[in-house]
């Protein structure tokens, strides 16, 4: 593996944004090193959905895919490891990785993705991504007309309900204690006929990771075959944040429509820059900064 400026672009982040950002930009014949250290937030669920040509593939199943097209072409190289640090130097970047690498670029994009926080319920990660779901549009389909949960409470929590009806006609709503909704949604919601619990809960009962019944303080219990919930989450990487890029109010990396930071020469795609999470959406904002880099290149030597 090469030790100095030896690439025009490093991508911190061998994901599908990440991939799909290496693709572009080895077509368009630049010197690219993905900097993977191989943990996307997907690993825990059994079959990804929603991305045409890929519905019901295992997660991992599309990565190795993508890796094997990306790596086809030979000016893109794949490190596996964790990028630890980032800086600016004259002509570009530097990153450096867990034991002693250190890698140039004239240009740096992070396809970092994000962490998502496990909340404090018994069982709850272990269900995470198989039958405790983040996405309707990703795993609605396979729990359609169950019994199925929504774990929420507050501002969002009215629309996610709203939303959730599309699926399943015996719907509940567990805000984990009393709830914050108004008076008005609260009406609305139980005018559908979904049940509004408002116990703490205690745990999820589960069988490997599908859900059993969702087990409350109080010894009650509620059975649901799965449950959407949204956690909580912050940067994977934090070089970003720390090398002085402008985050969000809400955690992400401030991008404009071509995935530019705000600090000039660096890009970000990805989970890491977008609510909508969705293995389609950060393949086509990898896309979009691969061809943005290599722009921003062709006009600095032209
Ligand atoms: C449980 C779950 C299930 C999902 N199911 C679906 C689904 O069915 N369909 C769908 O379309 N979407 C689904 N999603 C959403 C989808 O997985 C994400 O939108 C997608 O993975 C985002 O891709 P990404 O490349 O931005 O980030 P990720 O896939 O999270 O990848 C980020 C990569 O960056 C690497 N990385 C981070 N920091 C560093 C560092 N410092 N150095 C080196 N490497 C680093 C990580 O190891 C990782 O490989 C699901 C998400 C979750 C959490």
């Amino acid at each position: 593996m090469k030790n100095k400026m030896d690439f025009e672009v490093i991508i911190v982040g061998g994901s599908y944004a990440g991939l799909s950002a290496a693709l572009t930009l080895g077509r368009s014949l630049r010197r690219v090193l993905v900097i993977d250290s191989g943990k996307p937030c997907n690993s825990p669920t059994p079959h990804s959905h929603n991305f045409i040509t890929q519905d019901g593939m295992a997660p991992r199943e599309i990565a190795e895919a993508a890796k094997a097209q990306v790596l086809k072409y030979n000016t893109v190289e794949f490190h596996h490891g964790l990028a630890i640090s980032g800086t600016k130097t004259e002509g570009g970047f530097e990153i450096k990785t867990h034991g002693n690498g250190t890698f140039t670029a004239q240009k740096l994009l992070f396809a970092t993705g994000v962490f998502d926080i496990m909340p404090d319920i018994d069982g709850f990660a272990a269900c995470w991504g198989k039958s405790v779901l983040h996405c309707p549009y990703c795993h609605g389909y396979e729990a359609r007309h169950q019994k199925i949960g929504l774990l929420g409470n507050g501002p969002m929590t009215f629309e996610f309900c709203r939303h959730l009806s599309n699926w399943s006609g015996q719907l509940v709503l567990f805000t984990n204690g009393k709830s914050t909704l108004t008076r008005e949604e609260t009406a609305k919601i139980r005018s559908h006929q979904i049940e509004v619990i408002e116990k703490e809960i205690l745990a999820f009962e589960h069988r490997e990771g599908y859900l059993d019944k969702v087990v409350f303080s109080d010894g009650s219990d509620h059975q649901v075959s799965a449950l959407f919930a949204r956690a909580e989450f912050k940067q994977h990487c934090d070089i970003p944040a720390q090398m002085g890029c402008e985050l969000t109010e809400h955690g992400l990396i401030k991008t404009d429509e071509f995935q530019r930071t705000s600090l000039p020469g660096i890009f970000a795609a990805g989970d890491n820059v977008s609510f909508f999470r969705a293995v389609s959406i950060a393949a086509a904002s990898g896309t979009k900064a691969g061809a943005a880099i290599n722009k921003e290149l062709i006009e600095e030597s032209f």
